[in-house]
């Protein structure tokens, strides 16, 4: 469904003083996802996530690489029907609600929008995708102060529904939420990737919810794929020493005692040369210092480390 090739986002930071800096947001991605499968995307804050999914979206320009939905580029698409197939769930469901929008208003603005339809003419569906996500229909005409967290984010999910995309993006979606209401949005979201047959790009730090929820695991760090694979082969054998990391600290998450995540995540505007994880990892070598690893397909999963041999 989903196939990205060695995409990355480089931004320039303008000094005052001195040279520009060039910031690798996002460096040479590359995955894929089957129809109807879930996509883990883990990571410490800064790894590139957020840049992965808006330059997915669109709202960012990608400076190389290419993403294809069923084999065509949004070149070849065109924006507008690239925004049909790729729609996105934010993670704060308060801010990315308009609220001066009744409910109703803001599942319908999408139809409103893109295939032109008057406000009247878009209630209809509106009002049937509000019911989807497990709202009643006296709450179409609140707004999103009258709503409670996981109400309004059950309003984002419908907005985002209502193109009918192929592939939805949730960006951390239940983190903000109350832990008694985030197994609720995790279950309904289930349900409708099921009833929508749809492709599930989704973003946590949280690898107990990947774990539920994802078929596949990317694992980011400072802009690149650090591990990429199958769930359970990940889960069990991660082998990359920031996959162990990520996983040593959960606790019985794959049985295993790893060594837990030293230090800080280097600032992404002057990142360490070689490998960049080296000033954390436990296994780095002196050649961790000057070389790059490449991503590799190592074990039946792709994974960027010099000194792992397959097993
Ligand atoms: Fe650690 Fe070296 Fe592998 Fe990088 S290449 S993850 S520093 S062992």
């Amino acid at each position: 469904m989903l196939e990205v090739k060695n995409l990355s986002k480089f931004y320039i930071k303008k000094k005052i003083w001195g040279k520009d800096q060039e910031v690798r947001a996002l460096d040479g991605v590359s995955f894929n996802v089957k129809k109807g499968e879930c996509l883990g995307i883990v990571g410490e804050s800064g790894c590139g996530k957020s840049t992965l999914a808006k330059t997915l979206l669109g709202i960012e320009k990608e400076t190389s690489g290419v993403a294809t939905i069923e084999g065509k580029s949004r070149q070849q698409l065109g924006d507008k029907e690239w925004h049909k197939k790729i729609q996105m769930v934010f993670q704060d469901p308060y801010s990315s609600l308009n609220p001066r929008l009744k409910a109703i208003e803001l599942i319908a603005a999408p139809l409103m929008i893109n295939e032109g339809l008057s406000l009247k003419d878009a209630k209809g569906s509106a009002l049937k995708m509000l019911q989807k996500v497990g709202l009643r229909a006296e709450m179409a005409e609140r707004y999103p102060h009258m709503l409670s967290g996981g109400q309004r984010q059950r309003i984002g999910l419908a907005r985002a529904l209502m193109l009918r995309p192929s592939i939805l993006i949730c960006d951390e979606p239940v983190s903000a939420l109350d832990v008694s209401i985030q197994a609720q949005v995790l279950n309904l979201l289930m349900d409708l990737q099921d009833e929508f047959e749809l492709t599930l790009l989704f973003i946590s730090h949280d690898l107990h919810v990947i774990k539920h929820i994802g078929h596949s695991i990317l694992v980011m760090y400072l802009g690149k794929v650090a591990e990429f694979g199958e769930r359970d082969t990940l889960i069990n054998l991660p082998l990359h020493p920031y996959t162990q990391a990520l996983l040593g600290t959960i606790p019985g998450l794959d049985g295993k005692k790893h060594p837990p995540l030293q230090g800080e995540l280097p600032s992404p505007l002057n990142p360490p040369p070689g490998c960049t994880f080296h000033k954390r990892c436990p296994k780095a070598q002196k050649s961790c210092e000057i070389n790059i690893p490449p991503p590799t397909i190592k074990s039946g999963r792709i994974v960027a480390c010099d000194l792992i041999t397959s097993q």
